[in-house]
């Protein structure tokens, strides 16, 4: 087995048992970010000379028989996560020279568990987008097919850890952007329950939506990178002040007894039909392994996107008002006025789908249309919030497709905003009723990669990870690796 192949606790173990050290062990991602990177467009900086530093002080820390299950392990952040001394983008041109003074809580945490950063995965402008194509940056390219998007806004981070460049990647999920691409990539993507994870000086797009979380091969993986990151943070005021669990002590239950729940309106006519086939064989399995299927209805989440597309847009539109050309990033040439730094340097720093989101934005916010489009959509969400709660009276978890179809081609959806949100039916759900939801990967469609979404409880992150371990253990899809990374 290639070390690039390796599980965390494989990893871990090698690295205890001095088969190569953490400088190694750097050193031998860092040279397959050198060769991939480029081409997929994964990356937005590489930071080699402080990973070589983190590694040699993680091989301190395990010279002294000291450390945990994350030290060493190399990972990349999504470039949304500020990283003190090293640049942070968002992707966008208006953070293009944008250095952090300091780190964000999710960067600070893996680091003390002694993570090794490699460098800051690519991503969609400012997250918002479904397939990696607004970057600043350019395009992210899928390592299955390089004509085909990675799923967005976290592409970068999928690519990276799809062709095993890194064996994590951090990522965020305001409407899907964990889930989709790990979905689009053959991933395990977990969007924590809201408020699990830190948001301090993670770039906020829709701050009551945005969720913190990782990519990884396989759910094992996952628990221990969320043990890393989860946990109350003072500085983000609507963390959530509840003891972690030991997430890996908690997998390998079983899973008799389980009640799934099928969403009715997630098999629908938008529903590919191989892609529905997929899922349908994994949840065979489920219950084969002794878990019960039962449907289950949520009567408002056919306006999930809709509703999601005016919050997101109203937040955004507010979070992004500091760029303004004076306090952060980019500012214009030789502006006449004030004014005309405003313009121009707002006007120069977007790209289109965020000047997009921003106008949307205002236009729901302002006096005439706040009751009509904004209080409206935050009602809704509630009926949305409300029908999951209802349906986890029944059953345990809800089990669906992540993406309505596999990886589609780059430059096939741009022209069109609304089809383009589309992807994001099945994801939006969970982020508007701060849900804890991953995607697994199931039989492949068509050749490609396909997402097995599961969502549970709020704080239920065990449980998920756990019910997606045990399939792990039964099936071998999470270990699949495009031919050209092997
Ligand atoms: N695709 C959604 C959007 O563009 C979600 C993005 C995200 O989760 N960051 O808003």
């Amino acid at each position: 087995m290639s070390i690039h192949t390796k599980t965390l606790p494989q990893l871990a173990a090698g690295l205890r048992a001095r088969e190569f050290s953490a400088v190694e062990l750097a050193r031998h991602f860092l040279d397959r970010i050198a060769a991939h990177g480029p081409a997929l467009n994964a990356l937005v900086s590489v930071t080699a000379d402080t990973a070589l530093e983190q590694a040699a002080a993680a091989d301190r820390t395990l010279a002294a028989g000291l450390g945990g299950p994350l030290t060493g392990i190399p990972l990349v952040h999504k470039d949304i996560f500020c990283t003190q001394g090293v640049r942070t983008t968002c992707g966008s041109r208006m953070l293009d020279n944008f250095v952090a003074p300091y780190d964000a809580t999710v960067v600070a945490k893996l680091k003390g568990a002694g993570m090794v950063m490699l460098g800051k995965a690519n991503m969609d402008e400012f997250a918002m987008g479904s397939s990696n194509e607004t970057s600043f940056y350019g395009p992210v390219k899928n390592p299955w097919n390089p004509g085909l998007v990675p799923g967005g806004s976290s592409g970068g981070s999928a690519a990276v850890v799809a062709a095993r460049l890194a064996p994590v990647a951090t990522a965020t999920d305001t409407g899907g952007s964990i889930r989709q691409p790990a979905a689009l990539c053959g991933l395990t993507g977990l969007k924590p329950t809201y408020g699990r994870v830190s948001r301090y000086g993670m770039i906020a797009f829709a701050s009551s939506l945005d969720q913190g979380g990782m990519m990884t091969a396989s759910a094992e993986d996952a628990a221990l990178v969320l043990q890393g990151m989860a946990g109350f943070d003072p500085r983000d005021s609507t963390s959530v002040e509840r003891p972690v669990p030991d997430y890996a002590a908690a997998l390998g239950q079983p899973l008799k007894g389980l009640t799934i729940g099928l969403l009715k309106e997630f098999f629908d006519k938008g529903l590919d039909p191989d892609m529905e086939r997929s899922v349908r064989e994994a949840l065979a399995v489920y219950q084969q392994l002794g878990a019960t299927l039962k449907e289950v209805s949520l009567p408002s989440i056919g306006l999930s996107v809709p509703a999601y597309y005016v919050v997101a847009p109203a937040e955004c539109s507010s979070n992004l008002a500091r760029f303004d050309g004076v306090r952060f990033g980019y500012r214009c040439k030789d502006p006449r006025d004030l004014m005309d730094l405003y313009k121009r340097s707002r006007g120069e720093g977007f790209g289109a789908e965020v000047k997009r989101r921003i106008m949307t934005g205002t236009y729901v916010l302002s006096a005439g249309y706040y009751d009509a489009y904004y209080l409206k959509a935050q009602q809704v969400r509630r009926l949305i919030a409300n029908d999951f709660e209802r349906a986890f009276g029944e059953v345990d978890v809800i089990m669906g497709p992540t993406t309505p179809t596999p990886a589609f081609g780059l430059g096939d959806k741009t022209s069109d905003p609304v089809t383009m949100y589309l992807n994001d039916i099945y994801t939006i759900g969970a982020n508007l009723a701060g849900l804890p939801a991953l995607s697994i990967p199931c039989g492949p469609v068509r050749q490609l990669p396909a997402g097995l979404q599961i969502i549970g409880r709020h704080f239920d992150e065990e449980r998920l990870l756990n019910v997606a371990h045990v399939y792990q253990r039964e099936t071998d899809w999470h270990t699949k690796v495009p031919a050209a990374y092997e």
